[in-house]
């Protein structure tokens, strides 16, 4: 079953995401849709269809306290997400998230009841000195250290180089890294974790990356935000 996961970013206050929501009935009896709306927007989820799980795009790692500004895995759950995106690159580029407390906000995420989409991806440097193997394994070897059951957990590469730039990753790029996770995710559980691509993904470009071996599902940032074309890239990618 592939997934295809919208992350809107902040976009799409609560006007905006009850209409989306009330307009997007994607035709996937045999895939999993999910989409990450703004904390404010959580409210304005209540008349999703069934099959379209809803999702927050940070957290924090405490379940309560002095931390201005942030908002708790329990938080999450009781404004109605059933995921959480953790460790987004934007998250670590503007916001000074950390492998380990990317692992603190994943840990207090699954102990809450939330599924992780738990991001990774090397920038343009590292893919360029060719040691991207290294750094995705160091994200995923601290990252993912609390998390020693892995149900609730799915892993997302996005390469920072293809993430907004229109600049896709080419297949092979993602079949030889994803295979790379793959490896990785096998020795560290026993069970099966998802990994999705994201960077670029489009309803033009998904069948192709979909089709890719070790690829279970997309994550979508900019081609998301249109209703149709979100349901157009279910379809291309779900065939
Ligand atoms: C993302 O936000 O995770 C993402 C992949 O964005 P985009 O699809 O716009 O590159």
């Amino acid at each position: 079953m592939k997934i295809f996961a919208a992350n809107f970013k902040m976009n799409k206050g609560q006007k905006e995401t009850a209409e989306y929501l009330a307009d997007f009935n994607p035709k996937c009896n045999d895939a999993r849709v999910m989409v990450a709306v703004p904390f404010t927007s959580l409210s304005a989820t209540k008349n999703a269809k069934k099959q379209v799980e809803i999702g927050a795009q940070n957290v924090h790692f405490a379940p309560s306290g002095a931390y201005t500004g942030e908002i708790s895995a329990e938080m999450l759950v009781e404004a109605g997400a059933t995921f959480c995106i953790v460790a987004h690159s934007e998250r670590r580029k503007y916001f000074g998230e950390t492998d380990e407390t990317a692992a603190k906000r994943a840990k207090a995420a699954i102990d809450a009841g939330l599924d992780v989409i738990f991001c990774i991806g090397e920038d343009l440097a590292v893919r360029e000195k060719g040691t991207f193997k290294r750094k995705l394994t160091t994200q995923l070897k601290n990252g993912l250290k609390p998390i020693d059951d892995s149900t609730h957990l799915i892993v997302a590469y996005e390469p920072v180089w293809a993430i907004g730039t229109g600049k896709v990753a080419d297949v092979d790029t993602i079949a030889e890294t994803h295979a790379h996770i793959r490896k990785f995710l096998n020795k560290k559980y026993n069970k099966f974790v998802p990994i999705l691509y994201g960077g670029s993904v489009s309803e033009k470009n998904v069948a192709g990356i979909c089709a890719t071996k070790n690829v279970d599902g997309v994550l979508v940032g900019g081609a998301s935000l249109d209703s149709a074309r979100m349901k157009e890239l279910i379809l291309n990618g779900n065939k």
